[in-house]
């Protein structure tokens, strides 16, 4: 006798993506969840990305995928119009056009656990990970220690080998042989967290998108010392979540996983094409 298993549909997906990711958990201002499909639409190709960008639908759309989970949002302003005249407008038109669903797991996926933090944490080989701040019962960041003490030179050294590749590099401010032993990441941007850092008692910060005044007023403020920080580029650092999630959301669907097919993005989603000119001395006039 023939068994008839129904096909898993969107909104199956969507309530698992939600138990692993409650949008509650979300910040105010961030916009989560489903941008475009129908909850009763079949799904048997996933694809993960950090960026939903014109070229990653497109990477999707090729693979034949009917569900596109990216960390990043889409629309996260708002706007009033979807047609192709601007990249926004393409990108949903396209996403329409050729039945892709797209779902955003950003700010919930950032506190989850496991989550994108986590992912950080366990590129750096952290162990005793803990929050590094807690705000109204959701963990934000992490902050845990190494198994052994590395040198901060090691430690960035150990963590570019598992980190994807961005032509930016890793950008590093402290002196490249001082030890260290706690670090605190938080995936992104991160340079909101620097009071919390400080409580954490981390030897070392590891995130992204510094800018160049909260950098150097924290160098400032650590006279030299600790916490050293370590820019080591928002996509490179969110990119270690896909495979996460995507395990994650497998085991929440359990047997009714079974029948779908999953492609992490083989696309870098960082925007700099090529670098020129970049010294090539630690030290750059004592701050460190
Ligand atoms: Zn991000």
């Amino acid at each position: 006798m023939e068994v008839t298993v129904s096909p898993l549909s969107l909104s199956e997906v969507v309530a698992a993506l939600e138990r692993l990711y409650p949008p509650h958990t979300a910040s105010s201002w961030d916009r989560v969840g489903l941008v475009s499909g129908d909850l009763d639409q079949p799904v048997s190709i996933v694809h993960f990305a950090v960026d939903p960008t014109l070229a990653v639908i497109e990477e999707a759309r090729a693979a034949g995928a009917d569900l596109l989970i990216t960390h990043h949002p889409l629309l996260l302003r708002g706007v009033h119009s979807v047609a192709t005249t601007s990249a926004k407008g393409a990108s949903v038109t396209a996403l329409i056009q050729n039945g892709i669903a797209l779902y955003a797991a950003h700010t919930n996926a950032d506190v989850a656990s496991p989550g994108v933090c986590d992912a950080l944490a366990g590129a750096c080989a952290l162990v005793d990970v803990e929050p590094l701040e807690v705000v109204d019962g959701v963990g934000h960041g992490r902050v845990g220690t190494l198994a052994s003490p590395l040198t901060l030179r090691a430690f960035v050294l150990q963590l570019s080998t598992v980190l994807p590749q961005a032509v930016a590099g890793i950008r590093v401010a402290g002196p490249a042989d001082a030890l260290v032993s706690r670090v605190a990441v938080v995936g992104g941007a991160g340079d909101d967290f620097f009071d919390a850092v400080r409580a954490s008692g981390a030897d070392v910060y590891v995130t992204a998108d510094l800018r160049h005044h909260p950098v150097l007023e924290a160098r400032e403020e650590a006279r030299g010392g600790t916490p050293y920080l370590v820019d080591a580029g928002h996509w490179a650092t969110e990119s270690l979540w896909l495979k996460g999630a995507r395990s994650e959301l497998l085991r929440e669907l359990g047997g009714r996983g079974t029948s779908l097919n999953t492609h992490i993005c083989t696309l870098r989603t960082d925007p700099w094409d090529f670098v020129i000119g970049a010294a090539t001395s630690d030290n750059t006039g004592g701050m460190s």
